[in-house]
């Protein structure tokens, strides 16, 4: 049996035939049968480039129909596709083409001079370009191709992506993963989730992380269902087309942001039968709030590049707020101390992770691969949580922010909820930074929600409820977190501002 994920889209594909597979909020979308011709247009055209199985196709465009089926196309003859964020400046794409190596680079037509200039410095052979609209060099000469394609013969543990992971605690690292990786997720997901051939997945994600490369673009490929694809998120555009959706997958602003529109109510929401968060905590808060608009609680699910996802809340059953809810189909998880020995229910320690959907290992970077699986075959996720008696997983934060102060552990995400439930917060992020007498200093930054709090609003009520170690020692007031594209709060760059980058 072919081992390609491609070759069971294929299947699938065939079978569904002209039911629409994407469809957009401007042009004409894609049927099934289009998408066969289309990756199978992108796939001859890479091969008369010159790619074989394994090369590599790194590509940095805006999110369009065509830049997905470029992702498809490669999956089907065997490429390994590398996504990059749009965001990356020429200085940080050097590291990329550098580390990765890429046969051929598709980017968008802005810069493309430069940009193929500092490609072809780093041995890349062809540099063509791709516009939001589908149009380019690439796409000129995919006209001139058969729309019929051979989908390569693989095995399980080739590799297909190399996605580089956000970069939230250091410098991105490239994590391989495997067709059998990608299938076995994708499964697990679209049974977990109920993916059938009636839904539409929203789909407001970027193109350049795993949550919206593959994490539910999966589900709707193995249900045969489709896609309504959006350039971006906007809420009210979101809000306006919820009605034509059955399940939305996003991050927790999206959800903050709808609930910013007055006008977003239970009768907006009324068509969708799931709403799911991921890739940054949900506050409790957004998602009472969010129930308390719609009558539906979100589903929050956790995941990382290097494995895809590995918790999810039920979409039967309890979805528990504050949770990430029950390890999924074919994952393991435990939580260990720092010499990788298992701690029984409730006990705080290092979310481990085992199963056919963990990486096979970062890209040309065997030492720092070794150095995060433990003896026995766990990888450390680098997060830390605990596990209740019930399988449910809570995440307590990462290992790299937990604040060591007076020799006592302090989990930020603690800290935060309680800042968080105070009056006038609107949202809070605890740091440790270097202190002379305690090692480190717990350190809040906090936004308030209308009116400026001074730092005794703070501290005060705090040292009712906590133990005088966690409380914090400095508090200071900002107008917004900064946040990478995914959401995430950049603790690093806190801890540079107020104190010194312990990372
Ligand atoms: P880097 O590894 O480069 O520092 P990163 O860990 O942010 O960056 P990703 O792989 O995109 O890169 O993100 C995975 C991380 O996101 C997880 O390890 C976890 O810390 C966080 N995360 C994902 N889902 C959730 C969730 N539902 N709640 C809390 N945190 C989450
Ligand atoms: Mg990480």
């Amino acid at each position: 049996m072919n081992a390609n994920l491609f070759a069971t889209f294929e299947r699938i594909a065939l079978a569904a035939g002209d039911a629409a597979f994407l469809d957009t909020d401007t042009g004409p979308g894609l049927s099934y049968a289009q998408m066969l011709a289309l990756t199978a247009r992108y796939a001859n055209t890479l091969e008369r480039l010159g790619v074989r199985p394994g090369d590599r196709l790194a590509v940095q465009v805006d999110k369009s129909v065509q830049n997905f089926c470029l992702y498809l196309a490669a999956l089907r003859m065997g490429a390994v596709y590398l996504p990059l964020n749009t965001g990356y400046q020429l200085g940080e794409l050097a590291y990329f083409l550098e580390d990765a190596t890429p046969h051929v680079f598709v980017c968008a037509p802005a810069g493309h001079a430069a940009k193929s200039a500092l490609a072809a410095q780093h041995g890349v052979a062809h540099t063509l370009t791709l516009d939001e609209d589908g149009g380019g060099s690439l796409s000129a000469l995919a006209a001139g191709e058969r729309d019929r394609f051979a989908t390569a013969t693989l095995a399980a543990d080739d590799i297909a992506i190399i996605i580089y992971t956000s970069g939230t605690t250091g410098r991105p690292k490239g994590a391989m993963l495997t067709h059998a990786n990608l299938l076995s997720n994708g499964r697990a997901l679209t049974k977990l989730w109920n993916f059938g051939a009636a839904d539409v997945l929203l789909h407001a994600l970027p193109l350049f992380h795993a949550h919206g490369l593959f994490i539910s673009s999966h589900c709707a490929l193995l249900s045969g269902s489709r896609m309504l694809f959006l350039k971006k998120f906007k809420a009210e555009q979101v809000a306006a087309l919820l009605p034509r959706a059955t399940v939305m997958v996003g991050v927790p602003t999206f959800y903050t942001r709808l609930l910013d529109l007055p006008a977003f109510d239970a009768a907006s929401a009324a068509n969708m039968r799931l709403f799911i968060s991921g890739s940054a905590p949900l506050l409790a808060e957004t998602n009472r709030a969010f129930a308390q608009r719609t009558g539906q609680i979100v589903l929050e699910r956790y995941g990382m590049t290097e494995s895809a996802i590995i918790s999810s809340n039920p979409c039967h059953g309890e979805r528990r707020i504050g949770s990430v809810g029950l390890a999924i189909d074919g994952v393991e998880v435990r939580i260990a101390d720092a010499d990788d020995m298992a701690l029984p229910a409730g006990a705080v320690g290092g979310i481990q992770i085992r199963g056919s959907g963990v990486m096979k290992g970062y890209w040309r970077k065997p030492e720092l691969t070794a150095a995060e699986f433990s003896a026995d075959g766990w990888f450390r996720t680098g997060d830390l949580g605990t596990l209740g008696a019930d399988g449910y997983l809570n995440i307590v934060g990462r290992a790299k922010d937990l604040v060591i102060s007076g020799g006592y552990n302090v989990y930020p995400k603690e800290i935060e909820m309680a800042i968080d439930a105070l009056p006038g917060v609107l949202e809070s992020a605890v740091i440790g930074v270097p202190d002379r007498d305690f090692g480190e200093a717990v350190t809040a930054v906090v936004v308030c929600r209308g009116a400026p709090l001074d730092g005794a609003a703070v501290i005060a009520p705090l040292k009712t409820q906590l133990a005088n170690y966690k409380v914090p020692k400095h508090v200071h007031f900002v107008a917004e977190l900064p946040r990478n594209a995914m959401g995430k709060v950049l603790k690093n760059v806190l801890r540079s501002t107020y104190g010194g980058d312990k990372t």
